[in-house]
C-alpha cells in the first residue's frame, strides 16, 4: 500500500507534545504542521564541538564548553536571596558555577566525582572565572543526547520558555519528526540542478539545517533551501507571465501614423532623453506584438514619465483606439489634463477629464462621446473605473503612481473593452530591483534612469527649530528672486485632528512671518472641497501666491517648475519614500532648488538615519534600498501585499544575491523548456503545480 503522508496536514503528533505545547507552537512560532516544523529556521548556531581547558579561557562573554568535575557545592544566602555555588574543576584549574533559580533541582543533579559537561557564557571578575546558569549534563547523558556538535538555537518567546518549548526541546521533536517522516520529504530540485551547485537532496539539506555536521555543509544546505524557495517564487511569477503571453491576446497596434509622427516631428517641446527613447521603444514593441502589454514603468520623480504616456497614447489613437490615464488624486488628474491637452492642442485630439466632481451634465455628454468613440483620451481619477464609464474601444490604460491603486481597481479596467487593454503602470516610487522582481515579476519592467538635462541636483539640508529664523530669511531671499516655496506638514491618519491643528498653526505663524500684501499664501489640505483646492492650486501655479502650505496632498506628481524650495515640517514623521517624493516637487526647473527638512532637536535613531540618507543622496533607487533595509519588504510594499510572499527560509533583503540567482535560473529554465515537458524537469513541474494548487496565490496578484 502506498500511503502518502501529507506533511502539511495540521495534525502534529509527536512524543512529549501535548495540546498546550501544540498551541504554543502555533501561536508563538507559527508552526502548524510537520512541514512547518522541519522548515523552522534557527536564529543562530552555537559551536559545541570544541572543549576548552580552564587555564586557556579568555575574555568575558564568550561561550565556552568544558569537561570536568564538581568538587564542591554550597548554598549561599545573602541579602539579595539564595544562590547555589559550585566549584567546577578540570585538570588545569577551577571556575565557579552559579544558579539563582532551580536551586534544589540543580543541587540534586550535581554529583561529585563524575564527569560533567558545562556550557555557558563566561564571566571574569578580577581573576575569578564564573558561569551563571550554565547548561550542565553528565558526560554520559551528553553523549547519549547528541548535544555534541553545532547546535541550532531557535526563535523563542517568554511563552515558549514557560511552556518548555526551548531549543533543546525543539531539537528533540525535530529529531523525532525526521526519524518518523523524513522519508516523506519531497524532493523539489532536480538532480542536474543540485549537481550544478553541489547541493544535497532536500531531506539531507533540512537535516543539516537542524543537525549540522560542519559549518560548510550547513551553509550549503541553507543556500539550497533558500534558493529552492526563491526559485519557486520566481517560477510562479514567470509562469503567470507566460500564461499572459500565451493566452491573453491584445490589440495589435501595428502602425505608427500621423498623430504620433506629427507630434514627434513638430510639437515635441524638448528632445527626449536616451532613457525615454529606450522605454518608448520597449513600449512600442509590446503594443505591436498582438499580446497584451502589462508594463511597469519606473522613473524617479521628474524623470519625464508623462511624455512617455502621451506618446504611447498617440500610438493607440493612430490605431483607432481610445486611451485613458488614471491618476490617484484630483489635483494630479487636473494637472495631467491641463498639460496634456495643451501639448496635444495642435493635433486636435479630443481630450477630456472625469473626476468625482465632474458635473452631471458634463458627465452625460462625456459618456456619450466615450461610447461613440469621439473622445480619444480620457484623463481622470478613480471615477474612470465606475461601471457607468463605457468606452467604445479602450486600447491603452495608463495608471500613474500605481501605489495608490489596489489591484482590484486595476483589474476593473479589464472589463472596459473587448480584449484587455494594454496597461502601462507608472510609478515614481522606486522599487528596489529585488522587490520588483518578487512582487511584480509577472510584469515587464521599464526604467527611466536618467533625468532631463540641465537639472541642478536639489540641495538638501537638515535644520531644527533653533535655526528657524535663518530658514525663514533664506525663504524670503528666494522669494525676492522670484521663486516659490512649499511648506509641507505631516498628515498621518490616526491623528488627523492633531495634524490639522499643526497645519493651521503653521499657516497662521507663516501668515505673520510673511505678511500681506507683500506675500500671498495658498493652503491646500484634505478637508477642503475640491473646488477650493483647485482654486488655491491654480493661484500657486499662476504665481499669484508665493507660498504653498499643504499636507501631503501635493505629494504626488504636481509639477510647478518655478517652485524651488521645499520645506518639510516635522520631517521625522515622514517615511523615507514620502520624503523623497515630496522633495521631487522641486528641482523641476532650471533654478537651483533646495529641500529643508525641519525636525525637533531630539529624534529617534531611525529618523536620524532617514534624514541623513536624504541629505546624502538624491538617488531614489538608493533611498529605496535603504528604506528596504530599514523597514523590511512587508512594510515597504504595504500590508495589502505583504502577505503575498510568505517566505519561510529566505529574506528578500539579506538573500538578494540568491534571489538574483534564482531569477536567472528560472528564466533559463523557461527559455529552454517553457512548458516544463522534459523528463528532467518533471520534479519542477510537479512541485509548481502543487504549490499553485495549494495556495490561493493567484488571487493576490492582479
Ligand atoms: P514625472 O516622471 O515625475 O511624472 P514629469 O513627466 O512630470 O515627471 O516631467 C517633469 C518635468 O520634466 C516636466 O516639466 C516635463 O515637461 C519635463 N521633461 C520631461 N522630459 C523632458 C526632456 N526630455 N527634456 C526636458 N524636459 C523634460
Ligand atoms: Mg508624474
Amino acid at each position: 500500500m502506498n500511503l502518502k503522508i501529507n506533511l502539511d496536514s495540521p495534525h502534529i503528533k509527536l512524543k512529549g507534545l501535548g495540546g498546550y505545547r501544540i498551541e504554543v507552537l502555533k501561536s508563538e512560532l507559527n508552526i502548524h504542521s510537520i512541514a512547518d516544523l522541519l522548515h523552522f529556521i534557527p536564529n543562530r548556531y552555537v559551536d559545541r564541538r570544541a572543549f576548552h581547558k580552564i587555564n586557556t579561557l579568555g575574555a568575558s562573554n564568550t561561550e565556552v564548553q568544558i569537561i570536568g568535575e564538581i568538587i564542591d557545592v554550597e548554598k549561599v544566602r545573602s541579602a539579595s536571596g539564595e544562590r547555589l555555588k559550585a566549584t567546577f574543576s578540570d585538570d588545569t584549574g577551577n571556575l565557579e558555577l552559579v544558579w539563582f533559580k532551580g536551586i534544589s533541582y540543580t543541587q540534586k543533579k550535581l554529583k561529585p566525582n563524575e564527569p560533567f559537561v558545562v556550557y555557558g557564557k563566561l564571566n571574569q571578575f578580577g581573576g575569578a572565572l564564573s558561569i551563571v546558569h550554565p547548561e550542565i549534563e553528565s558526560l554520559s547523558t551528553f553523549k547519549r543526547k547528541g548535544t555534541h556538535g553545532i547546535l541550532p538555537i531557535y526563535p523563542s518567546s517568554e511563552r515558549c520558555q514557560k511552556a518548555g518549548v526551548s531549543s533543546v526541546f525543539l531539537r528533540q521533536i525535530i529529531k523525532e519528526a525526521f526519524e518518523r517522516f523524513g522519508n516523506h520529504i519531497q524532493e523539489a530540485l532536480p538532480e542536474y540542478l543540485r549537481n550544478e551547485f553541489g547541493w544535497q537532496e532536500k531531506r539531507k539539506s533540512l537535516q543539516e539545517l537542524h543537525f549540522p555536521s560542519t559549518y560548510e555543509h550547513l551553509q550549503k544546505a541553507q543556500f539550497s533551501l533558500k534558493f529552492e524557495e526563491l526559485f519557486y517564487l520566481q517560477l510562479q511569477l514567470l509562469e503567470k507571465k507566460q500564461l499572459r503571453l500565451r493566452n491573453i491576446k491584445g490589440f495589435e497596434f501595428s502602425k505608427i501614423d500621423t498623430h504620433f509622427n506629427t507630434f514627434y516631428k513638430h510639437h515635441l517641446p524638448f528632445e527626449l532623453t536616451g532613457a525615454q527613447k529606450r522605454v518608448l521603444k520597449e513600449i512600442r514593441k509590446d503594443l505591436g506584438s498582438g499580446v497584451q502589454m502589462n508594463r511597469l514603468l519606473q522613473g524617479d520623480v521628474g524623470s519625464g514619465k508623462t511624455m512617455v504616456a502621451v506618446l504611447s497614447a498617440l500610438i493607440a489613437i493612430d490605431n483607432g483606439y481610445q486611451c485613458c490615464i488614471m491618476a490617484p488624486t484630483e489635483i494630479l488628474a487636473k494637472q495631467h489634463y491641463h498639460s496634456i491637452s495643451s501639448l496635444l492642442e495642435p493635433l486636435e485630439i479630443n481630450v477630456k477629464i472625469l473626476t468625482g466632481s465632474t458635473k452631471k451634465k458634463e458627465r452625460d455628454s462625456l459618456h456619450q462621446e466615450l461610447s461613440n468613440g469621439d473622445l480619444q483620451i480620457l484623463i481622470g481619477t478613480h471615477a474612470l473605473i465606475e461601471d457607468k464609464v463605457v468606452f467604445k474601444n479602450l486600447g491603452l490604460a495608463v495608471i500613474d503612481e500605481q501605489h495608490r491603486f489596489g489591484v482590484a481597481q486595476r483589474s476593473k479596467l479589464w472589463k472596459k473593452s473587448k480584449l484587455p487593454p494594454h496597461v502601462l503602470v507608472m510609478t515614481a516610487t522606486p522599487i528596489p530591483r529585488t522587490l520588483a522582481m518578487s512582487y511584480y515579476g509577472d510584469l515587464d519592467l521599464s526604467v527611466i534612469d536618467e533625468l532631463p538635462p540641465g537639472r541642478k541636483p536639489i540641495s538638501t539640508a537638515h535644520r531644527t527649530d533653533a535655526s528657524r529664523l535663518r530658514v525663514l530669511k533664506f525663504v524670503k531671499d528666494e522669494i525676492a528672486k522670484g521663486r516659490q516655496v512649499y511648506f509641507v506638514y505631516p498628515l498621518i491618519k490616526e491623528s488627523e485632528k492633531l495634524d490639522y491643528k499643526d497645519l493651521m498653526d503653521g499657516y497662521h505663524a507663516l501668515s505673520r512671518d510673511f505678511p500681506m500684501p507683500e506675500y500671498q499664501i495658498s493652503i491646500v489640505h484634505g478637508q477642503m472641497k475640491s473646488e477650493e483646492k483647485e482654486f488655491e492650486m491654480q493661484r500657486f501655479i499662476k504665481n499669484k501666491t508665493q507660498i504653498m502650505v499643504a499636507t501631503t496632498v501635493i505629494e504626488v506628481g504636481v509639477n510647478i517648475p518655478n517652485a524651488s524650495i521645499m520645506i518639510i515640517e516635522s520631517a521625522e514623521r515622514f517615511g523615507l519614500s514620502q520624503l523623497h517624493q515630496l522633495r521631487g516637487r522641486v528641482g523641476r526647473g532650471s533654478y537651483q532648488s533646495h529641500c529643508i527638512l525641519m525636525t525637533s532637536e531630539n529624534i529617534s535613531d531611525d529618523s536620524k538615519q532617514r534624514i541623513e540618507s536624504m541629505v546624502q543622496t538624491n538617488d531614489g533607487f538608493k533611498l529605496a534600498e535603504i528604506d528596504l533595509n530599514l523597514r523590511g519588504p512587508g512594510d515597504l510594499m504595504g500590508t495589502q501585499q505583504s502577505g503575498v510572499l510568505n517566505l519561510k527560509v529566505s529574506d528578500l533583503v539579506k538573500d538578494s544575491q540568491i534571489l538574483h540567482l534564482a531569477r536567472k535560473k528560472a528564466e533559463e529554465l523557461f527559455r529552454e523548456d517553457e512548458l516544463l515537458l522534459s523528463e528532467k524537469n518533471k520534479i519542477i513541474k510537479d512541485t509548481l503545480v502543487q504549490i499553485m494548487n495549494d495556495k490561493a496565490f493567484w488571487s493576490y496578484i492582479s
